[in-house]
């Protein structure tokens, strides 16, 4: 007799690594479908997005321990395929899309609703295999069904850059109705999810670029003054007489670190705060401390959300009040291409795979 199975099922198209070293590493093939725990659920995937993440765990750090071969993704969104037999919210069938933090759920962290201290937090596709792949597997509480009126495409785009947006900007900065705030690197996934944020809770938004492209691009997201870097190195200045009229601004998100840091704690009013989410220039820098006691500033880190900031910032981008960006979609296929696109800054927005 016929059932769902055809022989094949088992093993399913990936794309992984098994070492580190170059984008092209990264390679498509077949692995086994993961198997589910009690708690688990398996998604059928229809789009991965890709992440900064991604790149730096092909080239590998020192100390990192993953089991090869490993699939790479954090983000993804599909059709519920199957669920473990413990799972009890979500069924077979459904469209969803996932919070990309794990974490054990049973710490003191965990059970008090910060699971992004929890000593196990990693995120997808880190130690666990990720979405680049036909079906992936998360626990039943990392699930988050989406409405009718949002694409699988866009639901994908979403979860990493407006999680950890979200959380920067509201619980680390928080951020004030009326406030300025400098976003450094206007295209980037964080930052096109950090301008809407910023402009949804009442700030007035700075943000920089690097062509007329992005600029036009970056207005449309609702930023008030966009100003292109690569015209304008002496960017600051024009920040801090003609904008802000010599006050400052109230917070700066720096991504960017070594390239942007010091800089960015000058253009700070007094009690002002920098969030920073990571350092795509280099996390090792020289800084003026005095800038930081003189003017009594606040350096303030973040990574990705805890749940309860994962699921108020999806219910407002299922409320259609902040809209993922999605640039551009390869097919899984063209992964390298995909990855290489994205470490080379040519983007506004997310870079998504379309997986099946
Ligand atoms: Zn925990």
């Amino acid at each position: 007799m016929f059932n769902n199975y055809n022989f094949n099922s088992e093993i399913m198209k990936a794309a992984f690594i098994k070492n580190h070293g170059d984008l092209d590493q990264l390679i498509i093939g077949n692995l086994d479908i993961p198997k589910l725990k009690p708690n688990e659920v398996l998604i059928q995937t229809k789009f991965g997005a890709l992440n900064h993440i991604d790149v730096f765990l092909i080239k590998g750090w020192t100390g990192l321990n993953i089991k090869m071969p490993h699939i790479l993704g954090s983000d993804g969104s599909g059709i519920i395929k199957e669920v473990g037999s413990a799972v009890t919210t979500v069924s077979e069938g459904e469209r969803v899309t996932i919070n990309p933090g794990l974490s054990c759920g049973k710490c003191q962290f965990c059970l008090s609703g910060n699971q992004n201290f929890c000593k196990s937090f990693s995120i997808m596709g880190e130690h666990q295999w990720g979405t680049y792949c036909e079906f992936f597997k998360v626990p039943e509480e990392n699930v988050i069904k989406i409405p009718d009126n949002l694409s699988l495409m866009l639901a994908a785009a979403a979860p990493l850059t407006f999680l950890t947006a979200w959380r920067l900007l509201t619980t680390q900065a928080n951020l004030l109705h009326g406030e300025f705030i400098l976003i450094h690197g206007a295209g980037g996934g964080v930052s096109t999810a950090a301008i809407q944020i910023a402009k949804f809770l009442g700030a007035t938004v700075i943000t920089t670029t690097s062509n007329s492209e992005k600029i036009k691009k970056a207005k449309e997201l609702g930023a008030d003054y966009v100003i292109n870097y690569r015209d304008n190195p002496n960017f600051g200045k024009y920040v801090f007489t003609e904008i802000t009229k010599r006050h400052g601004v109230d917070v700066v998100v720096d991504s960017i670190g070594k390239l942007t840091f010091q800089n960015s704690l000058r253009l700070l009013k007094p009690g002002g705060r920098l969030v920073t989410p990571g350092a795509t220039t280099g996390p090792i820098t020289e800084i003026d401390i005095r800038q930081i006691f003189w003017k009594q500033l606040k350096v303030i880190g973040s990574t990705m959300s805890n749940q309860r900031e994962f699921r108020e910032v999806m219910k407002l981008i299922f409320e259609n009040k902040l809209k993922p960006i999605v640039d551009k979609i390869f097919p899984l296929e063209l992964v390298v291409d995909a990855e290489n696109y994205l470490n080379e800054g040519k983007q506004f927005g997310k870079v998504l795979l379309k997986i099946s």
